[in-house]
């Protein structure tokens, strides 16, 4: 076994702490990967709060370079570089065979623990764990990407960018000219102002408490902001659309009351896409008379409903071709050791991804 440093969460309410786990070779279905880069998302802060089982390793939006392959692997080798996959579908539950993999049922982890503590099996973040500079994962789990893509910028494909421009694409499918409001412009939403540019959306309205994320909303796409600080969203998003309200809304906060404002400012047909994850208690109203007479719909999104095969690679040419800007977004860059820190006081954590350089 290797022994390598990884940040691990003991328990739940506890600050993180770089500790020395142990990491068994992979298993016939696995790949063992170097990581070179690792991006801090919220889900792996909220995990302080919400792990369903600790202790665990963190980490999960990551990319490096495949060291070692299983022997059944046959859509990667030793070289690759790749982005790291945390929803590796198992290609044969009834979703995946009738082609909704994006629902998979059995969304695959390792075959058996890889990962060590204290001479116990540790629990893998996402069946990922990228807050160490090896990870074994289930071969669908590294999906390889064009080479001559920086792997710190191709760190953030697997969790930021697959969500946000997934969200757009994919799950809500924004169509040329339709109006979109993104409530909550972090990582995540930053990306869904980009899959929406992406897709020709008319107008981008980006509302945000923080100024600066604002204008850099407005460098990535979004044709119009609103600080709710400042201004009611609802009544300035209705004010732009001459009362008409919008196509689509993204709710990347995981606040009721921000949905309940995102659920008001949608046109007839208008569909409210979820994308923050709420409390698991939480709850918002609405009422169905007029839902039911305005044609509107309410969604649910994990992951950007991507194929990870397909989008994680065309991310990256889209990147490389100056379409999908992720240079703005890596705002910060640290070393493993720094990540306790960073941890211990989140609120601190300034800009919009902090990556981890291996
Ligand atoms: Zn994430
Ligand atoms: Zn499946």
């Amino acid at each position: 076994m290797m022994k390598i440093p990884g940040i691990v969460l003991a328990g739940l309410g506890q600050t993180p702490r770089l500790e020395t786990v142990a990491l068994q070779p992979p298993g016939p279905d696995e790949v063992l990967v170097r990581i070179a880069a690792s991006g801090i998302c919220h889900t792996d802060i909220g995990y302080m709060q919400y792990a369903r089982a600790c202790p665990v390793i963190l980490g999960h939006e990551g990319a490096g370079v495949v060291e070692q392959v299983g022997e059944r692997v046959t859509h990667t080798q030793p070289g690759d570089h790749v982005a790291i996959n945390w929803q590796a579908k198992c290609g044969q539950c009834r979703r995946c065979l009738s082609g909704r993999r994006d629902l998979c049922e059995n969304i695959q982890g390792t075959a058996a623990p890889r990962v060590f503590w204290q001479d116990e099996p540790l629990n893998v973040m996402l069946n990922a764990g990228t807050f160490s500079p090896y990870v074994v994962v289930p071969a669908g789990g590294a999906v390889p990407i064009r080479q001559d893509m920086p792997l710190e910028k191709a760190a953030l494909l697997g969790c930021a960018v697959a969500t946000g421009v997934g969200a757009a694409l994919r799950t809500a499918k924004v169509q040329p000219g339709e109006t979109v409001v993104v409530i909550g412009t972090g990582g995540v939403g930053l990306n869904v102002i980009q899959g929406a540019r992406l897709a020709l959306a008319g107008r981008i309205i980006a509302i945000d408490l923080d100024d600066e994320r604002l204008a850099l909303a407005q460098s990535l796409g979004a044709t119009d902001v609103i600080n709710s600080r400042q201004l009611d969203p609802v009544a300035r998003v209705k004010e732009l659309t001459a009362g008409r309200g919008v196509e689509q809304v993204f709710e990347i906060v995981g606040l009721p009351q921000l949905m309940q404002q995102g659920l008001a400012m949608l046109a007839r047909g208008g569909a409210l896409t979820l994308i923050g994850a709420a409390g698991r208690q939480d709850e918002f109203t609405f009422l169905p008379r007029g839902f039911m007479s305005q044609q509107q719909t309410i969604q649910g999104c994990i992951y950007g409903n991507i194929q990870p095969e397909i989008d994680l690679p065309l991310f990256a040419d889209w990147y490389m071709a100056g379409r999908l800007h992720l240079d703005e977004l890596h705002t910060h860059t640290v070393q493993l050791d720094d990540v306790p820190g960073i941890f211990a006081d989140p609120h601190r954590q300034a800009g919009i991804r902090t990556v981890i350089k291996f």
